[in-house]
Formats: structure tokens, C-alpha cells, sequence
């Protein structure tokens, strides 16, 4: 490892890192990457790598009319104007182009409707009403092997199983970082760090509701999400926006990975709450999903008969019928043979339910939702045909709860150059952030799916050719927004 000067010190080689690593070096930037771990990737090459961007090409190809100030729009109403629109209206205008930019390195997002998060293609990311959720070939990992193979194109060095220690600060300047306890310096750092969803303690102090799970709760984030980047704030005395925010999607009690390895619960299932009455649309977006689940009074589950437990599909580890009968039979997944019985252990209203069910029977096997129109979910999601009324028992309530956390939102505040705000609102002089460290974007409500890759490889972007112009010209006023 040498300790020369860098133009640019990159912390962290996930979706941030990688794209802000790439577009200083497009910029003419000397670059050094560290990552912690043994692979590049992080938290991204785990991701489905689903993109939120609106005004693309792959848009158009479908035909679909959107723009920066729709989206801008949609996603400060949905966060109910908590971010300051001037950053969030930067990142919006980018992601589009950003998008584009993966695309002529060599990612593929086919200008076909997607169903889902594993099918390339546009899909519907969240509850905005332009289908805005860009499914790349290969997912995060595709990803991260296309910006990979761009910064191996640049001859960007990465060092691995290399954790940053600190930053080095002289005169409340960032002038490099320590890493195997060796100093090497940079005109200017990039914090891509990742999120703490790994930290227990910074869960605790950053993101506690996540705790109301339990011992239910798991993390689905990458290893290296242990929040360095909050240290590394520390030292520069650096704002923290996002605090108390984070993604925890909704599971059943016994899962404990992501859904794809755990499994889907059956199509023909209605979530029941403390009332005995159906309260949401089944299939409905992470983006508002947890929210709904978490106001129900009295708890909520997910309720279902023995044709749907007979007819989940076998192969995934948590949602499959032998696994489901097994919890039945240890008592923790509620079981009776008829469905005043269930609503007895449940501890519900038994006219409730049976007028819940009964009502659901008579909508959506017969293809419409009249309460909450699930059935334009389920075809939005190319899921056709009807489900089976629930009627056979016995009959099967499993508790829902906010347990899978994916990511968290607190980190070093940023401004719309990607540039660490210290606490006066003031950029600290040679410091970027990006990704889930480089706070503001990720906010009180999930997007939808593609949130937090957009705001990785966006403002990884921003951030990577802002600290290139830092570093050419000496000054945090020449490094303008933009890319
Ligand atoms: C299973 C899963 C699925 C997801 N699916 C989606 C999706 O489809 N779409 C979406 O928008 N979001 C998704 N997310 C969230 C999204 O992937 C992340 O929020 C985003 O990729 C974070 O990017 P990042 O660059 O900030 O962090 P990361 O990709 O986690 O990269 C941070 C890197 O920094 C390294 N690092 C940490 N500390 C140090 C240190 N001190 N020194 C050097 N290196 C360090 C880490 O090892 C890591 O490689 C998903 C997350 C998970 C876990």
C-alpha cells in the first residue's frame, strides 16, 4: 500500500463507493478505494438492485411519460415534506441520468414491464403511479460486476479486508484517513460506508423501533454495515439527518431471511387484525406496508386454510407447507379446525371474522377488491388468476411483525453536492458521503423498492465527481452540484 497523496480517498467499495470511485476517475481524479471486507459489494451486490428514476429511456421505450418534478413530487408528499426538497429534488433530477450511465456501462434494464423484483424490466416500485422500478440483468450483483468492471477499466485501485480506521483532520480539513494504522493522505474523502443495521448499539440509539421485534428481528444487511461512518462524523463534528429512520418490511413471525429465501406467504391469505377485520391490501408496496401493519391495535395476522397451506410451493426455507404444519403443531402459529375456533385462540371477535372472511370470499376469488383494491396489485404484479376462497379447514393465523431490517437512513447530513454538512449547516472542507453514511434522502417512508440503490449510485456519483473538482481546484465553492 503506498502512502502518496490521492486526489480522491474512497471508504467503502459498495454501490456509493464504487460509483463515486468510477466517476472521479472519469473526471481525471487519482482514486484509492478501501473496502473492509474480503469482496467488493457490500449491501448492494445483495440487493435485488431494483433503481427508482424517473424520465428514463428505458421508460420511454414503454411509452411511459415521467419526469424529475413528478417524482420529486411523489416522494416528498409521501415523506410528508420531512427532507429538504432542495437535496431531494438534486437527487431526483440525477437519478435519471445516473441510470443511463449504468446502462452505457453495461447494465441491462430491457424496456419490457416487469412483475417483480427478480424479472428485468420497469415495474411498479412502490404506490407512485408511474411505474418507475428498474430491474437490472443480474440484479445488485450485476450491478456492482458492471461498476466494477469500470473501475478496473480506470485502473482505480481496491484494496480489500481493509477497514478505515478514521479520517485525518487538520484545520477541520479532511486530508486523508488511517487504515492498518498507516496515514495516507487525499485532497479529498468519500464516506460510502454503508448503514449500521449490523450495529446493535446504533440500532438502539439511531433506529429503535426496529427493536420492537425481539428476538423476531434479523438483518438482512451486508457484514460491513457496522456504521463506521458515524465515527468518522464524530470526529468532524458533522450533522446526523435520518435519525429514527430505517426500512423493516413486514414478515411472519418465523422468518429469518430475506423473502426470496424465505418464501411467500399463500396468495389466499387475508391480514386480520385485533377486530377480527381485514385492514390493507395483502400485496401491497413495502412503501407504506410496515406503516399500515404497525398502526393495527391489538396485533395482526395473517390468515389462510389448508388449501392455501397445501399449495405453497416447496423449496424456500420459512413458507412452505411442512415447515407452516410444524409451527401449527409447537402451538405458535395458531391453528383450529373452524374459523370461530381460530377466532377464539386469536382472542377476536368470532362474528367479525366470519363476516371478515365471508366478505373477502365473495371479492377477490371473484377477481375484484372492493376495500382495498388488491386485485390491481396482484396484476400489476402479472398474478392473474384469482385466488381460492378460504374455506377449508383447518384454518391458520400467523402473527405479522415488522422484523427484516434491510437498511437504515441515519448518517452524516449531505447537501445537494453530496458534500458532509458539519453542525452549523457549513460543508465540511474535503468530505463527501454517500449510499446509507451520506444521510437526507432515505427518509420516514420507503419509496418503494429502489429507494436505496437510486440514492446509493446517485449520490455516489455526485459525490465522487464533486470530490474530483474539490481536488483539481482546492476549494469546496468550485465543487458545484452535478456530476
Ligand atoms: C437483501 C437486500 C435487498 C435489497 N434490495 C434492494 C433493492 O432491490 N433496491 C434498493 O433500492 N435497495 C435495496 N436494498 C438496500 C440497498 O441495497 C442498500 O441500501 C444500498 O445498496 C446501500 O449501498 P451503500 O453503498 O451505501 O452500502 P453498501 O453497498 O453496503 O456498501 C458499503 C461498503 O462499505 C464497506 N465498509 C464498511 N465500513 C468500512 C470501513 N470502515 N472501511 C472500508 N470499507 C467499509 C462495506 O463492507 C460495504 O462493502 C436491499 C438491501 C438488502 C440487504
Amino acid at each position: 500500500m503506498s502512502d502518496d497523496n490521492w486526489d480522491v480517498i474512497v471508504v467503502g467499495g459498495g454501490g456509493a463507493g464504487l460509483a463515486a470511485a468510477v466517476t472521479a476517475a472519469e473526471h481525471g481524479a487519482s482514486v484509492l478505494l478501501f473496502e473492509s471486507e474480503g469482496e467488493l459489494g457490500g449491501s448492494t451486490q445483495l440487493s435485488a438492485g431494483l433503481f427508482t428514476a424517473a424520465g428514463t429511456s428505458v421508460q420511454r421505450g414503454l411509452g411511459i411519460e415521467d419526469t424529475a418534478e413528478k417524482f420529486f413530487q411523489h416522494y416528498m408528499d409521501l415523506n410528508h415534506w420531512m427532507l429538504k426538497p432542495g437535496l431531494i429534488r438534486a437527487f431526483c433530477e440525477h437519478a435519471g441520468p445516473t441510470l443511463e450511465w449504468l446502462i452505457d456501462l453495461g447494465v441491462e434494464i430491457p424496456a419490457r414491464e416487469s412483475a417483480n423484483a427478480h424479472m428485468p424490466g420497469l415495474c411498479q416500485a412502490g404506490v407512485e403511479d408511474v411505474w418507475r422500478g428498474h430491474v437490472p440483468k443480474d440484479q445488485g450483483y450485476g450491478l456492482v460486476q458492471v461498476l466494477d468492471k469500470a473501475r478496473r477499466g480506470h485502473g482505480i485501485e481496491a484494496i480489500l479486508n481493509t477497514r478505515v480506521q478514521s479520517l485525518v483532520v487538520e484545520d477541520g480539513r479532511v486530508v486523508g484517513v488511517v487504515a492498518d494504522d498507516i496515514e495516507v493522505r487525499a485532497a479529498a474523502v468519500v464516506v460510502a460506508s454503508g448503514g449500521f443495521a449490523q450495529n446493535p448499539e446504533l440500532v438502539d440509539r439511531y433506529y429503535p423501533v426496529a427493536n420492537e421485534a425481539g428476538d423476531a428481528m434479523f438483518v438482512v444487511a451486508a457484514p460491513g454495515s457496522r456504521g463506521d461512518h458515524m465515527a468518522f462524523g464524530a470526529q468532524v463534528g458533522s450533522a446526523i439527518a435520518g435519525d429514527g429512520w430505517g426500512l423493516i418490511l413486514p414478515t411472519a413471525y418465523f422468518q429469518r431471511f430475506h423473502h426470496w429465501q424465505s418464501g411467500f406467504p399463500p396468495k389466499s391469505r387475508i391480514y386480520v387484525n385485533g377486530h377480527g377485520r381485514r385492514f390493507m391490501d395483502e400485496d401491497a408496496s413495502y412503501a407504506v406496508s410496515t406503516g399500515i401493519i404497525d398502526a393495527q391495535v391489538g396485533g395482526s395476522w395473517a390468515v389462510f386454510d389448508e388449501t392455501a397451506r397445501m399449495n405453497l410451493p416447496a423449496g424456500y426455507a420459512d413458507w412452505d407447507a411442512e415447515r407452516v404444519a410444524e409451527e401449527a403443531e409447537a402451538g405458535r402459529t395458531l391453528r383450529a379446525d373452524s374459523l370461530s375456533g381460530l377466532a377464539e385462540v386469536m382472542g377476536v371477535p368470532v362474528d367479525a371474522l366470519d363476516a371478515t372472511v365471508t366478505r373477502w370470499n365473495a371479492q377477490l376469488p371473484n377477481g375484484f377488491d372492493d376495500d382495498f383494491l388488491r386485485h390491481r396489485t396482484l396484476a400489476n404484479k402479472g398474478s392473474a388468476a384469482n385466488p381460492d376462497p378460504i374455506g377449508r379447514g383447518p384454518f391458520y393465523a400467523v402473527r405479522l411483525l415488522s422484523a427484516e431490517l434491510v437498511c437504515t437512513h441515519a448518517g452524516l447530513e449531505i447537501d445537494s453536492d453530496a458534500a458532509v454538512l458539519g453542525r452549523t449547516g457549513s460543508p465540511v472542507e474535503g468530505l463527501y458521503a454517500a449510499g446509507e453514511a451520506g444521510a437526507g434522502i432515505l427518509g420516514l417512508r420507503y419509496v418503494g423498492g429502489g429507494n436505496a440503490v437510486a440514492n446509493a449510485l446517485t449520490m455516489g456519483r455526485i459525490a465522487g465527481g464533486n470530490a474530483a473538482r474539490f481536488a483539481r481546484s482546492g476549494s469546496a465553492d468550485l465543487a458545484t452540484a452535478g456530476i
